[in-house]
């Protein structure tokens, strides 16, 4: 049984990140998509309202589970007994960032592997953050994320006002 963890900020999930989990089911026998508890991030969603929303967008996807963490993310894999992490790419930045954050995992456990996956063609320009920002400002991310998502950054927003 291989199994991935497939560990972001999920701050929300969006057709992106599915489309990554659902190539690296593909390839694993599992993947556990894996929200970070607390990342160095500001965040708009709690850990509770990304893990649901993760939850019922993974739903359809054969192979994919859905979990949060709080501790290293290699040692979150290990415990689940996972052999690989999985990330996507976008860009250069992206790449500079993985490639750096794939050799301190690798020093951490180099029993696990990391494998990155490029952007799907028709995803490679949706981020969380430009779905929270075209929330923010009254326009429904419909493109870019699933229903129960953009329903979630509604309401999100219409409590703060
Ligand atoms: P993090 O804060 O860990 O970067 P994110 O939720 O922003 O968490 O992203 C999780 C992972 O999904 C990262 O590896 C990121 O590069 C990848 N990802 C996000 N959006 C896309 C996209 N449009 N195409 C490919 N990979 C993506």
């Amino acid at each position: 049984m291989r199994i991935a963890v497939y560990p972001g900020s999920f701050d929300p999930v969006t057709y992106a990140h599915l489309d990554i989990a659902e190539r690296a089911s593909r390839v694993f026998d599992r993947v556990v998509m894996a929200v970070f508890d607390r990342p160095k991030k500001n965040l708009l969603f709690t850990t509770e309202e990304r893990l649901d929303l993760l939850r019922e967008a993974a739903q359809g996807l054969r192979g994919v589970e859905v979990a949060s963490y709080s501790t290293l993310t290699v040692d979150f894999a290990r415990s689940v007994g996972a052999c690989a992490l999985v990330r996507g790419l976008r860009t250069v930045s992206d790449f500079e960032a993985e490639f750096q954050m794939a050799q301190i995992n690798q020093s951490l456990d180099a029993t696990i592997e990391v494998v990155l996956l490029a952007a799907g063609r028709q995803y490679g320009h949706i981020s969380s953050s430009v779905v929270r920002e075209m929330a923010g400002l009254g326009r429904d991310p419909v493109e870019f994320a699933p229903p129960h998502v953009v329903a979630a950054l509604r309401q999100k927003f219409a409590q703060r006002g």
